[in-house]
């Protein structure tokens, strides 16, 4: 019955959900004009990941980065922006991140020949999110990681469902991707302590 043929076929037997808290996000392109600016921005970046997170979009002479605050009182993306106007002649900040200012900053990145990273993408809607909502991570039977799906926080909003379980497995049938026999499958609880969620997987199919 199975296609085969790629690495994705190593049967999962393992889910961990990690759901992100909700946070405030800007966006920050800046113009470099050599290797010394590039790099005092990423030693700037760096400094402030332990507090927020951060994303690089592009590297080279635009530079962009996204940066996500968990924090009440977001005045440290007012304070990121001034500290970057301050050392650089062309800054832009945007108070949120979307499909639109992704698309300016590919526009730019290749009119400047600068590089565009990839981010992860919702597997249901495929709007790039720099920080998606909930990442699942399917894993094989010694917890190596298989494949990790990734949701925006409209589309998995837009599911709803009555348990944590039920909100998993209507995920993974609302994604793009067909996982086949794993829709056909209990999922157990097991709890540890580094993942929100996590759950075992039983083939119902190939029970013994
Ligand atoms: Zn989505």
């Amino acid at each position: 019955m199975r296609d085969g043929g790629s690495d994705e076929d190593r049967t999962v037997s393992q889910i961990s959900v990690d759901p992100q808290p909700e946070g405030t996000v800007a966006v920050y392109l800046v113009e470099t004009r050599d290797e010394e600016e590039t790099q005092s921005l990423r030693n700037l970046f760096e400094e402030l990941e332990p507090h927020i997170s951060v994303a690089q979009l592009s590297r080279g002479r635009l530079v962009t980065y996204a940066v996500r605050t968990t924090d009440a009182d977001p005045s440290v993306l007012d304070e990121i922006e001034h500290a970057l106007k301050s050392n650089y002649q062309f800054v832009v900040m945007q108070r949120s991140f979307d499909s639109v200012i992704h698309r300016v900053i590919k526009d730019l990145c290749s009119e400047t020949g600068t590089r565009l990273l990839p981010i992860p993408r919702c597997n249901i809607c495929s709007k790039p999110d720099p920080f998606p909502h909930i990442t699942i991570t399917l894993g094989d039977e010694g917890g190596e990681p298989v494949m990790s799906r990734s949701y925006c926080r409209t589309c998995a909003a837009s599911l709803a469902a009555g348990t944590n379980k039920d909100f998993v497995l209507s995920l993974l049938s609302a994604d793009r991707h067909d996982f086949g026999e794993l829709a056909n499958s209990e999922l157990i609880r097991s709890r540890v302590r580094s993942h929100y969620l996590r759950y075992k997987i039983r083939q119902l199919s190939n029970e013994r």
